[in-house]
């Protein structure tokens, strides 16, 4: 049962940047961002929880355009260097790849069993029609939120917006103007902020043991890069991408359920990468659905070539994924026996 009651937990607010903190800079008229004391301003309804908010300024602030794995590191640290003095954790960050940075904290955070609530906005906090004080209330809300035996309702990386909390591993944003800038293509909102907040509990993963402690993996390959397949496509552009020397992985973005071109070219460049031991990870260019390699013709070779399947996975959850195992080891088989797992969740398996 959950209490949704007022709960006494604390809660370490955490800024990175983004829309949510940020100003028109009247030299350029661009929004930069500004500094967290205009937050905690603007919403003094935080004032009103009966939970400890203490928060973590990052320097400098950025737009999320600008984020690299370094800063998801500084967040696993931070959080595993906070984890047994707070409840749950909420960071603010730009939506352009908020769902990139929730996916890897998703798996750098191995046992968690506290929130970690990503959110921002699509309008800065000081404007008057502002998505971000509803958004960081119910972040806050959320992640204070423990059910009869004081356990979190929902200890897993998500991201809530616009009154939907997603698991963050399967979002993906899908609208930069409006406020349901995000949405979940393969899998239901752990949780939507009506007049209360309804959680999904038989979708929110819960840990078989919430004694095992925390573990971060702050060890990343980088090595990666994406190809969306897309008529018209060159020979030079996917040799250059498949075959490249500094890559490790590379994630297909293919048409519906893993379909590519069955060109005899593009074949043999398939299977010259993988020759070259490179990790092919095929991921569907819809936004929903799942890549099934054996349903099409134009599947199968690809399969038969060696590429892997992504299942449901969205590409910012692939990459992520493919950034931590081939950080864990560099054992090509291993990864690749690896994505075929779910390990947080991110795919339908
Ligand atoms: N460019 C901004 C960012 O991602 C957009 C936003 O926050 O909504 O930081």
């Amino acid at each position: 049962m959950i209490d949704q009651t007022k709960t006494k937990a604390s809660i370490l607010l955490i800024y990175t940047g983004g829309t949510i903190g940020m100003k028109e800079d009247p030299e350029d008229q661009t929004l930069k961002p500004f500094d967290f004391s205009q937050i905690l301003d603007a919403v003094p309804e935080l004032g009103k929880f009966a939970c400890r908010l203490d928060s973590w300024t990052f320097n400098p602030l950025i737009d999320s355009s600008d984020v690299e794995p370094g800063l998801w590191q500084s967040l696993a640290e931070l959080i595993r260097d906070n984890y047994q003095s707070y409840d749950g954790f909420v960071i603010l960050h730009g939506t352009d790849t908020m769902a990139y940075s929730a996916s890897a904290l998703s798996f750098m955070l191995e046992h968690l069993s506290k929130p970690v609530i990503f959110t921002g906005s699509q309008l800065p906090i000081g404007s008057p029609r502002t998505d971000g004080k509803e958004n960081l209330i119910s972040s806050v809300e959320i992640a204070a939120a423990k059910d009869k035996d004081g356990n979190a309702v929902v200890p897993e990386v998500c991201i809530c917006f616009d009154s939907h909390l997603y698991r963050g591993n399967r979002a993906t944003k899908v609208n930069s103007e409006n406020f349901n800038a995000f949405s979940s293509g393969n899998f239901p909102p752990l949780a939507e902020a009506g007049i209360n907040i309804k959680y999904n509990t038989r979708y929110i993963h819960y840990p078989s043991d919430r004694s095992c402690p925390l573990e971060i993996h702050t060890e990343l390959d980088t090595r990666v890069s994406i190809l969306k397949i897309h008529p018209g496509i060159t020979p030079q552009v996917v040799r250059n991408i498949l075959c490249g020397a500094e890559t490790r992985a590379v994630i297909l973005e293919t048409y519906g359920s893993g379909n590519a071109l069955t060109k005899d070219w593009f074949i043999d460049i398939v299977r010259e990468a993988v020759a070259l031991d490179k990790i092919l990870l095929n991921v569907t260019q819809c936004f929903s659905g799942s890549v099934n390699m054996s349903l099409y013709a134009t599947g199968k070779p690809l399969q038969d070539a060696g590429v892997v399947s992504g299942y449901d996975s969205t590409t910012e959850s692939a990459l992520a994924k493919l950034f931590y195992l081939m950080g864990a080891s560099s054992d090509n088989a291993w990864v690749k026996l690896m994505l075929n797992n779910s390990l947080r969740g991110e795919i339908s398996k």
